[in-house]
């Protein structure tokens, strides 16, 4: 599903075949999880594929890069030079783009000079196959930021969305959601989470959370509509009283959620202020309205 026969990615510099890109098996990335990565989509326009808030993507692969002492050989503006190559090469437009940081042998645990950069791409249709989800708060919580930073993007982060998303399928939902170590909700194991009251958004405030690129931009357009966003705290029974609420992310896009814990939100789906944005996102991300893309 991520790679065919001719498809090429990029590798430490160089173009080759996904079949013939060897690793070391001694990657401190690989025994210990100490890389990071990005997710970033592009999407099919009259103007060719654009790729939707490529510098972004790329500056927060910086930032988590600078978190864990990594030094990175491109600029965010190199970087997506690289990736709109990368789609050109594979003949993509509709993609989804995988950069990753990985390091090289080394069986210690202290950093490694030796650095590697893949970016590779596949069509990814919707990370969810419903619309509407059905979520279970996780009896995993997401890291503690001082044993972590949460604001990074590093592989070894996603055992634990790899475990609240399991514990979530097992019980028969269709995805988690997590809270911080003091017991307020957080996000998602890959994405933000936003609840609707009253035609008002309320999302969780930066610390115990990645800061989300989708979240960003659903909190500009939310503001476009005239609709106040208020970043706070909050227990996941406060969303008992939530009209609505849904996810946000690169991978997901906006998802509505249906139900938490087997409680049914009040509205419908297509009544709220989120659906608003949710379409917002859709024709912004795929139609004419080209100065929200990052054009290189
Ligand atoms: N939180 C986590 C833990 C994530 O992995 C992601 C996906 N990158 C997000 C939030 C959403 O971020 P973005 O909108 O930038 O994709």
């Amino acid at each position: 599903m991520y790679y065919t026969k001719d498809t090429v990615l990029f590798l430490n510099g160089n173009w080759i075949k996904a079949s013939e890109a060897g690793i070391s098996l001694f990657s401190q990335t690989l025994h210990y999880g100490n890389g990071v990565f990005e997710g970033l989509r592009s999407y099919d326009t009259q103007a060719g594929p654009q790729i939707f808030k490529a510098v972004e993507h790329f500056q927060r692969l910086h930032h988590s890069a600078q978190r864990m002492h990594i030094k990175l050989p491109y600029s965010p503006e190199e970087f997506t030079e690289i990736a709109y190559d990368l789609l050109k090469r594979n003949n993509l437009r509709n993609a989804y783009i995988r950069p990753l940081v990985f390091m090289g042998a080394n069986m210690s645990l202290t950093l490694t000079d030796d650095i590697h950069i893949l970016m590779t791409a596949w069509e990814w249709d919707k990370y969810f196959s419903k619309d509407q989800l059905k979520v279970m708060v996780s009896s995993y919580q997401r890291p503690n930021p001082k044993s972590f930073p949460v604001d990074a993007k590093v592989t070894g982060q996603y055992t634990n969305s790899i475990l609240a998303t399991t514990e979530a399928k097992n019980n028969g939902f269709d995805e988690a959601l997590l809270l911080d170590m003091k017991g307020y909700v957080a996000e998602g194991p890959g994405a933000n989470f936003f609840f609707e009251k009253n035609e008002k958004l309320y999302t969780p405030p930066m610390g115990n959370i990645l800061p989300g690129i989708t979240r960003a931009t659903v909190m500009e357009y939310a503001n476009e509509l005239g609709c106040s966003v208020i970043e706070k705290h909050f227990e996941p029974e406060e969303l008992i009283e939530a009209d609505t609420a849904f996810f946000t992310g690169t991978a997901s896009e906006i998802a509505g959620i249906k139900s938490i814990g087997g409680h049914n939100f009040k509205m419908n789906w297509e009544d709220t202020v989120a659906y608003s944005i949710f379409l917002m996102y859709r024709q912004r991300v795929t139609h004419s309205q080209y100065n929200d893309f990052t054009l290189v």
